[in-house]
This record gives structure tokens, C-alpha cells and sequence, in this order.
């Protein structure tokens, strides 16, 4: 685990500070000020589960930073570090992203005590049914006020059982399934919600790189093409961000960070190999090929053109900040810059896509999925065949024309096929994240070129989400 130099400030007070920095910039009455900053309530359960014989206590936590939106929105995270600092810190971080990305949410997050792989399934499930029922009882899962979904180790399994856990106690609840995000597809989930985070950081860095006074910020030229990215974090985030750059951009990922170490190779590593590897003996280590190092961390600093901390917080701090090489940075995780190791790297001029904007990919698709749920009806399901007749018009026509002219003009081959087929749910998803990442990053950008002092994204970022929060409160009379 990433040791935090002593005087490194916590998160919670590294988010502080970052938003004290953006404040300062504002004009708002200091009590607004205040009233955006604080963090609402924080709900700290102890519970009881009978294991392997004999009663184990569990600590949870489910922290609502504000409430101007309902339902608050925020994942539910499994990790022995997970206390109530970071999970405040976690909880304002939401209110921000989903302020930034218009997702109508206040900002929430939860988290237990435990390192999930050190019980067995059945295991997890009554631990997990139990903290449901903890929190579900109090309206902290709610499909109307609080909406969990899935964070570091946690999945789809998880929200699941929450789900169910939750349609078992409010049995005449009609809107029970949105009580929760990041559900399998068969529990009422959406297409695309697995992927969505790491597609969401693909869809930011393609968009980053279609401003190119941005990228000239960072001293780089060009697209995605070609270019070097070194990933921490294999997990959901990390591999799905690594894998879709690499099929479907071209960038070449030459450093891949897990727990026990690190792979390099300039010329490439196979990410799906790797994730194989790591899925089957739980490390990177012995797999075959790349120059293993076994302390991790260090990989951080390594030659790259994009760096990728999709793992966990605080792992660029004041320690190693100055040996940072990478010119851009994408905080897929949350928080893996701390505000220290901000100002040395911003002051090196390296530009950081915050994790508020990077990693909002999967909060954007659990509104898609709540909206789906609330609405009962999955998207496309009405206007799909409708659109494919329409199609079917212009094709009719074209075939005509094609006829007509012989050897003029001709359809291209594949066209007919590709044209016809109407958007199903998970194009119709995509297609709503990709607008979303774009139109988000477009004003952060145009907040960071257009004032003299805004210097960095991260400023820029909270900027746009304040003022959305502040003027939804100025709205509600506050
Ligand atoms: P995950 O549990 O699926 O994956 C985390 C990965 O990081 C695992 O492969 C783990 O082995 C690895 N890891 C843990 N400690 C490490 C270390 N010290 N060095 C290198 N690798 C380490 O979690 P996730 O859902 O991918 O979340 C990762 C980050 O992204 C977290 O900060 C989380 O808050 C953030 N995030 C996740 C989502 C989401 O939809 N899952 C959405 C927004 C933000």
C-alpha cells in the first residue's frame, strides 16, 4: 500500500483545498460557499455477521454530501483503508462529477471495511444483504433519495444482492430495481454499465484530443494514435480504459501496474493477456514476456506519453510528484493525485484530466440505467424497427438509383447493411456517454482558454460544478 508522506493533507482535505482554490475564484456569498463545501451527514453502522462459527462485526459507512438533487448518487466501495474521511471525500467528489456531467443527482458514497477477497461468495452475499438491509432501512438506499452503485471491489454481483435485498423489504415498491446501478443485465441492469467508466476515460482522452491548444498544453501533437500509456490498476476501470485505447485507438499501453508489481515494454503488452494472467493467479508477476519490477509504484514514473492511475488514491504524492515523466495524466481513479503532488506537477506543466471529469463515465450510465428503471421500458425498445423501415425507405430508393447509373455509381458494399440496422441498447448507451464526455470536457476547456486565472483543468472542472451546484441551490431559494 502506498504510504502518504506525513505532511501530505488527507483527501478529504485534499478535495477541500481543491475547492477552496476554485471558491476563491468565484463570487459567491460565503455561505453558499460553506453550504456547497460541507459534507451533509455522514451514517456510520456497526453490524453483526455470524461466520465460520462465530460473529464477525463489520464497520460501514454511507456519507450524503448534498442533497440540492435527489436522489444522491455514489458507489459503494469494499476496501480495509475505507473510513470516514475518505468516504466524505468520496461523497463530495460525486456531487461535483454529476453537477459536472448533468447527471440530476446530489452527490453520496458508501463504503465497508473489508478486503472482499478473504471471504467466499456466500460469505460476501449475507455481508453484504446485511449492510443493505442497515441502510435500506434508514432511506440511505432508496430509489428516490439514495442510489448506490459499484466501486472498487464491488461489481455487479454486489448491487444485485442489493437490489434484491431491497425489493424484499419494499415488496409493493414499482420502482424498486432503481434502487441501485451497476446491476447485471438479467437484474435489471443496462448495456454497457460494466464498461462504462473505462469507456468513459477513452471517450474524455479522444475528446481531449480533438482540442489541440489543449494538447499543445501538454506538449503533445496529434491523436490517440501511436501514443505510449501506462496503466495502474487492472480492475474495471484500468482494463476496460487500456483495452479500448489499444483496440480502438491505437495507443500502445508499454507499463501495466497491479498490487504485486509492475510489467514493462516499450514496444507493447498484450492487455487482454495480462488481465488473463492476472485473473487466473491474482498478479502480474511470471507473466511471461515484459521486464517485471516488483515495486509497483515505481513504474509511475517511467516514460510515457498519457498515465493512466486507475487503482486507488493518493499513489502520485509529494514523494514521487517530481519524478512523474508523463505529460498528461487521466485520473481514472479517484483521487490518485493528491493536492501536494497537484502543485509540483502543475507547476511542471503536465496537464491532469481530474478524475471529476476522467471517471465520470460510470456514473453517467447509472443514470441511464436508473432512468431505464424508472421508466420500465429498456432503450430502443419503440423506435428501433420504426427507424430500421425509415432506413429501408432510403435504401430502396438508393438500390434504384444504383440501377440506374450501372456502372456510374454503385453502393458500397457493406452500406445496406450497416445503414439499416436501427441503435440498440448499448449503441444508444455509448452514444449518450460519448455526448456526455464531449460536452463536459468542451466547457471545462473553454473555462481553462477563455480566463487568465484558471491555469489547470482540475480548477477548471470545479468551476463549472460549483456554479451548476450554486445556482441550483440560489434556485431552491438558499
Ligand atoms: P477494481 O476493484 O475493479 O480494480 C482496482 C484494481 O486496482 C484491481 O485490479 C487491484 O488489484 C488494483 N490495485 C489495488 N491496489 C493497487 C496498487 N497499490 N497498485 C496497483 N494496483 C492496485 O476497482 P475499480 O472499480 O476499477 O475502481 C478503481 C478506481 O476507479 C477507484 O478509485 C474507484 O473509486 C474509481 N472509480 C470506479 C468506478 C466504477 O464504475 N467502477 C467509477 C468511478 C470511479
Amino acid at each position: 500500500m502506498n504510504q502518504i508522506p506525513a505532511r501530505e493533507p488527507s483527501f478529504r482535505e485534499s478535495v477541500d483545498l481543491m475547492f477552496n482554490r476554485a471558491v476563491a475564484l468565484m463570487d459567491l456569498p460565503p455561505g453558499l460557499e460553506e453550504k456547497i463545501r460541507v459534507c451533509n451527514a455522514t451514517y456510520t453502522v456497526r453490524f453483526g455477521v455470524r461466520l465460520r462459527g462465530q460473529i464477525q462485526t463489520f464497520t460501514g459507512y454511507r456519507s450524503v454530501h448534498s442533497e440540492h438533487m435527489e436522489p444522491v448518487k455514489g458507489g459503494i466501495r469494499y476496501a480495509l483503508g475505507v473510513n470516514q474521511d475518505e468516504v466524505e471525500a468520496l461523497a463530495a467528489l460525486m456531487t461535483y462529477k454529476c453537477a459536472l456531467v448533468e447527471a440530476p443527482f446530489g452527490g453520496s458514497k458508501g463504503g465497508l471495511c473489508l478486503d472482499p477477497r478473504q471471504y467466499e461468495e456466500f460469505e460476501l452475499e449475507m455481508i453484504t444483504r446485511r449492510f443493505a438491509y442497515e441502510l435500506a432501512k434508514r432511506d440511505l438506499i432508496h430509489p428516490s433519495q439514495n442510489v448506490p452503485a459499484p466501486d472498487m471491489g464491488t461489481g455487479e454481483r454486489e448491487m444485485a444482492w442489493i437490489a434484491d435485498q431491497y425489493a424484499r423489504m419494499h415488496t409493493t415498491d414499482i420502482n424498486a430495481r432503481a434502487c441501485v446501478t451497476g446491476k447485471p443485465p438479467h437484474a435489471g441492469g443496462i448495456s454497457g454499465r460494466v464498461e462504462a467508466t473505462g469507456r468513459g476515460v477513452q471517450y474524455g482522452l479522444r475528446e481531449f484530443f480533438r482540442h489541440p491548444q489543449d494538447v499543445k498544453k501538454a506538449g503533445l501533437s496529434g491523436k490517440l494514435d501511436g501514443k505510449r500509456v501506462i496503466v495502474q490498476g487492472l480492475g474495471n476501470v484500468g482494463y476496460h480504459a487500456a483495452k479500448f485505447l489499444t483496440e480502438e485507438d491505437g495507443a500502445k499501453v508499454v507499463g501495466i501496474i497491479e498490487r504485486d508489481g509492475a510489467l514493462l515494454d516499450p514496444a507493447g503488452i498484450d492487455v487482454e493477456a495480462v488481465k488473463n494472467h492476472v485473473m487466473r493467479s491474482g498478479g502480474v508477476n511470471m507473466f511471461p514476456g515484459p521486464r517485471y519490477i516488483r515495486e509497483g509504484a515505481k513504474a509511475l514514473e517511467e516514460e510515457c506519453d498519457i498515465l493512466i492511475p486507475a487503482a486507488m488514491e493518493a499513489v502520485i504524492n509529494l514523494e514521487n510528484a517530481d519524478r512523474i515523466k508523463a505529460p498528461l495524466i487521466i485520473e481514472a481513479a479517484n483521487g490518485p493525485v493528491t493536492a501536494g503532488a497537484d502543485e509540483i506537477l502543475r507547476k511542471k506543466g503536465t496537464v491532469i484530466i481530474p478524475d471529476m471529469y476522467a471517471n465520470a463515465g460510470g456514473v453517467t450510465v447509472s443514470y441511464f440505467e436508473w432512468v431505464k428503471n424508472i421508466s420500465h421500458i429498456r432503450f430502443g425498445r419503440m423506435g428501433r424497427r420504426q427507424e430500421e423501415a425509415r432506413h429501408q425507405l432510403i435504401v430502396d430508393e438508393l438500390r434504384k438509383l444504383d440501377e440506374h447509373l450501372g456502372d456510374a455509381w454503385s453502393m458500397s458494399p457493406d452500406f445496406k447493411g450497416r445503414y439499416l440496422r436501427g441503435a440498440d441498447e448499448l449503441e444508444l448507451v455509448r452514444s449518450g456517454l460519448d455526448d456526455t464526455m464531449r460536452v463536459a470536457y468542451q466547457a471545462c476547456s473553454e473555462v481553462w482558454n477563455s480566463r487568465d486565472d484558471v491555469s489547470d483543468l482540475r480548477t477548471a472542472s470545479y468551476l463549472v460544478a460549483i456554479d451548476r451546484v450554486a445556482t441550483s441551490y440560489r434556485a431552491k431559494g438558499l
